[in-house]
């Protein structure tokens, strides 16, 4: 099926939402999603739009959202590659989960530039695409990485320990964890509170997913 035209440079949040919704499945998505230049900053400055990482076949148990792409990222086109990538999988499978069989994707598909916090313009662009992504995976189990990601779902005035603490909600029929992102876990250290956390609760997302 015919992938959805791009948005263009400077694109409204509404006009990417729109192309994001008439995606039919996801090589749409991801087609349409490469050719995207609705922020004209990150459009001029990314290597690739790191669309996100599915399993081969089937809904995934796992769904989880970190904030954006960093340089190895932007360069590979996949998400969570670099080092805070490699401790996620380190961690995911500890707990008893395969990368492979769990969905990975970020809120803003391009790297900004420096490695800043997206822009609050970006993040509603590119959360069209978002939308669309856990619509087309039906994920029963999702898992936000970090406080940016954390907002994103449940608010502006969301406080990642606090809702770390109060262990999953009910998101949109899904369960929703909210945990530490890796780079924290890592700017720590490996005898750190956040990677203890983080490796604590994916653990609990794993029993979530097998249940
Ligand atoms: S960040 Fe998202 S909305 Fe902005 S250009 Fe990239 S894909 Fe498009």
């Amino acid at each position: 099926m015919a992938a959805p035209r791009p948005p263009r440079s400077d694109a409204a949040a509404e006009e990417v939402a729109r192309t994001a919704a008439a995606a039919p499945d996801w090589e749409s998505l991801a087609t349409s999603a490469r050719g995207c230049v609705a922020c004209p900053e990150l459009a001029a400055t990314r290597q690739h739009v790191v669309v996100g990482d599915v399993p081969v076949g089937g809904r995934p148990r796992v769904l989880v959202v970190g904030e954006a792409p960093g340089a190895t990222e932007d360069e590979t086109g996949r998400p969570f590659v670099g080092k805070s990538g490699a401790l996620l999988d380190q961690l995911l499978a500890e707990a008893g989960l395969d990368r492979a069989e769990v969905a990975v994707v970020n809120i803003v598909k391009c790297r900004p530039p420096g490695n800043r916090t997206p822009k609050a313009p970006e993040v509603a662009r590119c959360s069209g695409w978002l939308r669309r992504q856990v619509e087309l995976l039906d994920p029963p189990v999702v898992v936000a990485l970090g406080l940016s990601s954390a907002k994103w779902f449940l608010g502006p005035r969301t406080v990642l320990a606090r809702a770390r603490e109060g262990g999953p909600v009910a998101w949109e029929g899904r369960s929703l964890f909210v945990t530490y992102h890796p780079s924290a876990a890592i700017r720590f250290g490996p005898n750190g509170a956040p990677r203890a956390a983080l490796a604590a609760d994916l653990r609990l997302v794993a029993q979530a997913a097998a249940s």
